[in-house]
């Protein structure tokens, strides 16, 4: 890898895997692949703020992520999270990551929707320590959302000289929003089509429905007790 590129961690539940996750890191590689090497799916083992109940086991979400991923060279997966007992609280893993890569720029992809919650995510405050950010609109989400937002989490924020959709945020990192085609799929609802024995097709790549299948008892095991 070169030195100077950076990478794209993308974190999340992937409780399962769709569309809109698989589109998005697409999109973030082909728009920013000037300035990076990969994006990488970080699969959370256990989420801080969702029931952990409902989560199906963190290798079957990792084998369904490889799946997708296999024939798309600049996609990877990183199971840091899964070999910690604890919480994966992004914080930790991106300090742990940053100690494996002291020079290389990080940026952290994620939906609008969970950006606004970085208030209540541990020490999602300070993470701009440890990673720029790159925000893509989830529902009706505008640049100038993105900018309030923004100076809502961190008063002095302020626009780069590059554009007004890039922010130095204190503390190191900047705050970039990335308007991407927005596809409005999210896994609860494939959760609740799947449990309900509805077709996802075209939700998700038919490597997720396929898996989805063979581990069938199991899923429902899983989703039922707690979609
Ligand atoms: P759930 O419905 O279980 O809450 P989800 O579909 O939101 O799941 P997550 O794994 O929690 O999926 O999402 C990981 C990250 O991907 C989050 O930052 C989220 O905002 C973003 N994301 C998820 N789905 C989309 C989508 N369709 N378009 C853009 N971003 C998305």
């Amino acid at each position: 890898m070169k030195q100077n590129k950076g990478i794209v961690f993308f974190g999340g539940s992937f409780n399962p895997p769709h569309i809109g996750h698989l589109r998005l890191a697409i999109e973030a590689w082909e728009a920013f692949n000037a300035e990076i090497d990969r994006v990488i799916f970080v699969p959370c083992a256990l989420h801080p703020q969702k029931n952990p109940s409902a989560l199906l086991p963190f290798s079957l979400r990792c084998e369904m992520l490889e799946a997708c991923i296999r024939h798309l060279p600049f996609l990877g997966i990183s199971t840091i999270e899964g070999e910690r007992d604890e919480p994966s609280y992004t914080y930790e893993t991106l300090a742990a990551l940053r100690l494996q890569r002291p020079v290389t720029p990080f940026y952290f992809l994620l939906g609008s929707d969970d950006y606004e919650q970085l208030p209540t995510w541990y020490r999602g405050l300070e993470l701009p320590r440890l990673t720029n950010f790159l925000v893509v609109p989830r529902g009706v989400y505008t640049e100038s959302d993105f900018i309030a937002q923004t100076h809502l989490l961190w008063p002095e924020a302020g626009h780069t000289t590059v554009d007004r959709g890039r922010m130095c945020i204190q503390g190191g990192g900047e705050a970039v929003f990335f308007q991407t085609p927005s596809l409005s799929v999210r896994a609860t609802d494939v959760r609740n089509r799947w449990c309900a024995g509805r077709s996802i097709d075209f939700l998700v790549p038919s490597a997720v429905r396929e898996s989805l299948s063979r581990h069938e008892a199991r899923v429902r095991e899983i989703w039922d007790g707690g979609v």
